[in-house]
């Protein structure tokens, strides 16, 4: 097979069919016979591109690398992997903004999801993965709704949708992911508690299985499917389009934050604004962070939230008290409604127990409060500390241990250890709106928060900071605190079956159904063999 290769290569080489020369013969020979193969890469550019993430922790090489024109290129390639004697894996890679390599496949074939969104002029009127195309008011839904390929971003969802007034409710707090990444987690964010993940909001989706099938699923139809692939962490299929729920959009947005130097105040405060989670009475998103000496207030997520002045007055808090818990809030708001949003947070914040005279308010566009992140992203991008190592660890707890967290963790280890240098998130939302039929894993309690700890090191400083987030693993598991990672990493089968738990057998039988020969997303690293 190892000379056929080196044959066959050589002459599509010659006349002209490939378009460099492949090393690594790991890949069948056949593969660069398909009529794919001007858009199956080998160069170095390509494969080092796909052998990196936003982590820069790990690096993991595939043999090469598709660039589809169409979905079909997809069906073409897994088809063929599934029906070869020896099956490559394949991972679909979106935006590659994971942490630990989970869109990469080690000598098998990375699909850059993307270049789907360069082939545009392909698109041939049925719906082809390459779109995003809105739907004013279906009675089918009792909402109007958006086809967006798997591949798209959320920010070009988000202008397109803003076109016709209307826009998705659930989001990321950064929004240059693709809807095909952020599905396969959860997608959360400060409208969590409101209206429940991103997967929580989806009526429809077109997925590619690891049999190389292109299947329509839905509640209703193929739901096995459907729910298998939401927070599915790739395992199941590739999504290459997604029906999401739209709603009218606000034009603007008030944004404020408090500041606590009580744990049990701020806590208390978070659950008591998410208790308000349906209507126009509650705040339309809410979040937290720490501030810690090396984490500041003016931090990447939200650069320039707080003028000179206050961030000044912040530091002198901070100085006077290690550390600190900021709340931060949205009310969102539009013509109609810009005489009563005042009155309406006055009242929703009477109660609240910040530090007087904590508390700041910004006024700015919808527009820029979900895009808030991409301000931070360019200044460090500037500074050349976007590309630095991600050793993040993301966790759900439930609400019952949030006491227990702050004393063992932000009190006792994060302080003792005194190397956290990215943002803290710390935020509640409710069990009850995700769907408990879909992959993603919760902890087992009606209130759970989310801990993010999105450091950001040097190239040779990353170490200790994933030794930190051991640290805080092992005091959970001791203190019996269940904590639940998103998105997990583990490297072996017992704690991919723990994290689980009782989804771990309907989890194992949905890939023997959809991808029975383990091709699929073998970065996360949960199915070794095939099963
Ligand atoms: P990738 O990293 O490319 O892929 C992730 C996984 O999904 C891989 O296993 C891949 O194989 C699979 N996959 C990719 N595309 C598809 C597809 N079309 N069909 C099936 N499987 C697919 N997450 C939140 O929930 N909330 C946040 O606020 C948030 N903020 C973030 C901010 C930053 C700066 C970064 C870097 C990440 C953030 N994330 C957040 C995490 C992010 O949602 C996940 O890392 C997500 O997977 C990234 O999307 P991506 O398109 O880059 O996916």
């Amino acid at each position: 097979s190892s000379s056929c290769f080196i044959l066959v290569h050589v002459m599509l080489l010659i006349i002209g069919k490939v378009n460099t020369w492949n090393y690594n013969n790991s890949l069948p020979s056949e593969l660069f016979l398909l009529d794919i193969v001007n858009r199956v890469h080998v160069d170095f550019n390509s494969i080092k591109q796909a052998s990196l993430d936003y982590g820069n922790i790990v690096q993991l090489t595939p043999s090469a690398v598709l660039y589809p024109s169409s979905q079909n290129d997809i069906v073409s390639l897994i088809k063929f992997s599934y029906n070869s004697p020896l099956p490559f894996k394949i991972a679909a890679k979106g935006h590659g903004h994971s942490v630990r390599g989970q869109a990469m496949a080690l000598n098998g074939v990375v699909i850059e999801m993307t270049s789907l969104n360069n082939n545009r002029d392909n698109y041939h009127g049925n719906h082809d993965a390459n779109q995003i195309v809105v739907h004013n008011y279906s009675s089918l839904y009792g909402s109007s709704f958006v086809d967006a390929g798997g591949e798209q971003l959320w920010i070009d969802v988000l202008q397109e949708t803003l076109r016709y007034g209307l826009a998705p409710v659930s989001w990321t707090d950064y929004l240059y992911l693709t809807v095909g990444g952020t599905l396969s987690n959860a997608g959360i964010s400060g409208q969590t508690f409101r209206h429940g993940p991103q997967i929580s909001n989806v009526y429809e989706m077109d997925v590619i299985t690891g049999k190389g099938e292109l299947v329509t699923c839905s509640e209703k139809f193929n739901s096995e499917l459907f729910y298998a692939i939401l927070g599915g962490l790739g395992q199941f299929g590739i999504i290459t389009r997604a029906r999401i729920r739209l709603e009218p959009a606000p034009t603007r947005v008030k944004w404020v934050r408090m500041l606590y130097n009580d744990f049990p105040a701020f806590t208390r405060d978070q659950e008591h604004l998410i208790s308000i989670n349906e209507g126009r009475q509650g705040v339309d998103y809410v979040e937290g962070s720490l501030i810690l000496p090396r984490s500041p207030a003016n931090n990447w997520r939200s650069s320039s939230f707080f003028s000179a002045t206050n961030v000044a007055k912040i530091t002198n808090l901070v100085a006077e008290n290690e550390i600190l818990y900021t709340l931060e809030v949205a009310k969102y708001y539009d013509d109609h409604t810009s005489n009563i949003v005042d009155e309406e947070l006055e009242l929703l914040f009477k109660g609240l127990n910040f530090i007087p005279g904590f508390i700041f308010t910004n006024d700015v566009s919808y527009v820029d409060f979900l895009n808030r992140v991409q301000k931070g992203e360019l200044d460090l991008r500037a500074k050349g500390l976007w590309d630095v190592p991600h050793p993040w660890l993301n966790i759900f707890l439930p609400k019952s241990h949030i006491m227990d967290f702050n004393s063992g963790v932000f009190l006792d280890i994060v302080l003792k250890n005194n190397i956290t240098s990215g943002l803290v998130l710390v935020y509640p939302m409710n069990r009850d709106k995700w769907d408990e039929r879909t992959s993603a894993v919760l902890p087992d309690e009606d209130v759970f928060y989310t801990v993010g700890f999105l450091h950001a090191s040097g190239f040779d400083g990353w170490k200790p900071l994933d030794e930190q987030n051991e640290e805080i693993l092992r005091f959970c598991d001791e203190a019996g605190i269940e904590v639940k990672q998103y998105f997990p990493h583990y490297t072996t089968k017992e704690a991919w079956e723990s994290h689980f738990g009782s989804k771990w057998k309907t989890f194992k039988e949905m890939k023997k159904k959809f991808d029975p020969k383990n091709i699929l997303s073998p970065g996360q690293g949960i199915f070794t063999a095939p099963s």
